[in-house]
């Protein structure tokens, strides 16, 4: 239900009086198309040729930028990834303005380039990093629920840039903007497209509510067999949450030794294997950092964080997660940007950062992604008890102007799970809307 400042900003006389209006997001259906209306795609990249080939198999219209076409584009797709110079950057504006103007209502911005950490030659790095700031800056300019985004290859991983691009089109993507997806060179899987996640058994922790519980029903609803993890004294949210999924409910404290242990022996036993990991369980205790005691330090440290290392011993362990294993940790935009009152949250969130960018590079070889997903202001319980002006302000410092849904967190999440993500890992994809917090 929409609260009293919703009502006022988006009644016919703050409309008149040109308050800007948030746009209704276009979010996914099981089965919908990609996306509405045909995609440009242009640049002359390496993935220009197969990217045609995928979107064309997804029965979307592609065109070019010669095409004489009166159509509103769903999509611009720049491929960048082989532009070597700078004079070569000028396709964005001649290709990309008059595209850009085009666009339909939600419609995607999606620019190709390569991960300068692999280059060496100064020009070539000068190229591609360019690509960052246009991204970035054009998404602060697009209207209308349009999103724009920057995906940087590796290497040849066609089926990676793939993964990155559809989601990037879907409605799954709702509320990710001006994000740089890094996708490494790890050959992908193949998968089925209404329920890529068919066969997987997946483990989501503080799963009775909020984000946790909405991470379940999205992995159900794309084939997962669902473990909810909550603590004993949310066991009747969480035992409504498992039945929904059709799953099982474990009662655990995250914080306890045996944790991961449990969470393990549980999924294996009940559910014969375990595949994904979702570490959502956090807490906020917020104070000023002069004012903050022992037990508000040590709780948000040991839930937000120690926990997931714990944890990640007995499912990186003998009988824990093989091979396709994913590993996806809630961070937050309070653990890039900072947040007054949250140095611990802060804290904890920032390490989560670092947890995944490291274990990411120590598992590689065995097949195992690790990323974590950062949600900016997301409408939950919890940040509907934020006073009044605060809230109204977190909801309105983005690009898309308005506050996520859980279900934008839970969409980014079954995207990285999928196992044609592969090639994505020790990444943070902030769902954010853009957040002017943060870079
Ligand atoms: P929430 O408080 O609504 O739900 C958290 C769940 O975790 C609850 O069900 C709780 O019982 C469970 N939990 C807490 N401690 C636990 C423990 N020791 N063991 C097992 N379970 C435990 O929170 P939410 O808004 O849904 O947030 C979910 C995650 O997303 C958290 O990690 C949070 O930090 C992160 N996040 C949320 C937002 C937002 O806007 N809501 C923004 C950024 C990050």
């Amino acid at each position: 239900m929409a609260d009293l400042f919703t009502t006022v900003v988006t009644s016919p006389l703050a409309k008149r009086a040109g308050v800007p209006q948030p746009t209704q997001l276009r979010r996914y259906t099981p089965g919908g198309p990609l996306i509405e209306g045909p995609v440009l795609l242009a640049g002359g990249g390496r993935f220009e040729k197969s990217l045609r080939v995928r979107l064309d198999e997804a029965g979307v219209a592609v065109v070019s930028a010669a095409d004489d076409t009166e159509d509103r584009l769903g999509a611009l797709i720049l491929d960048l990834s082989a532009a070597l110079d700078p004079t070569e950057l000028a396709q964005l504006r001649t290709i990309g303005a008059p595209a850009v103007k085009r666009l339909a209502k939600n419609a995607r911005v999606v620019v190709i380039g390569t991960d300068s950490a692999t280059l060496t030659d100064v020009t070539e790095v000068v190229t591609q990093r360019a690509l960052e700031g246009f991204s970035r800056s054009l998404a602060k300019e697009l209207r209308l629920g349009a999103t724009g985004n920057l995906v940087l290859a590796q290497g040849e991983a066609h089926d990676g840039v793939w993964s990155a691009v559809e989601f990037l089109l879907s409605g799954r993507s709702a509320y990710v903007d001006g994000q740089v997806v890094r996708v490494g060179d790890t050959a992908g899987t193949n998968q089925e497209s209404v329920k890529p996640l068919a066969g997987k058994v997946a483990v989501v922790t503080g799963a009775a509510r909020g984000i946790g519980a909405e991470i379940a029903r999205v992995l159900a609803r794309d084939g997962a067999t669902v473990v909810a993890v909550d603590i004993p004294a949310a066991g009747e949210a969480l035992a409504r949450v498992a039945n929904e999924v059709k799953g099982t409910a474990l009662q655990v404290d995250v914080t306890a030794p045996g944790a991961g242990a449990a969470i393990v022996d549980h999924a294996t036993q009940r559910h014969g294997a375990i595949d994904i990991v979702i570490h959502n369980a956090g807490i906020t205790r917020d104070r000023l950092f002069v004012n903050l005691d022992e037990d508000r330090w040590d709780s948000v440290i040991d839930v937000n964080l120690r926990s997931i290392l714990r944890m990640n011993e007995a499912i990186l362990g003998e009988g824990g997660l093989g091979r396709g294993g994913r590993i996806v940790c809630l961070s937050s935009i309070a653990g890039i940007a900072g947040n007054r009152g949250q140095t611990n949250y802060g804290a904890s969130k920032a390490g989560v950062i670092g947890l995944v960018t490291a274990l990411a590079t120590q598992v590689k070889d065995r097949g195992i992604t690790v990323n974590a997903v950062a949600p900016g202001f997301i409408e939950t319980e919890m940040t509907a008890r934020i006073p009044f002006a605060t809230r109204e302000m977190g909801r309105r410092i983005n690009s898309l102007q308005q506050g996520g849904l859980p279900k934008d967190v839970a969409e980014t999440i079954a995207w990285l799970s999928q196992p044609g993500a592969a090639a994505v890992t020790g990444q943070v994809v902030r769902v954010c809307g853009q957040s002017w917090l943060g870079a």
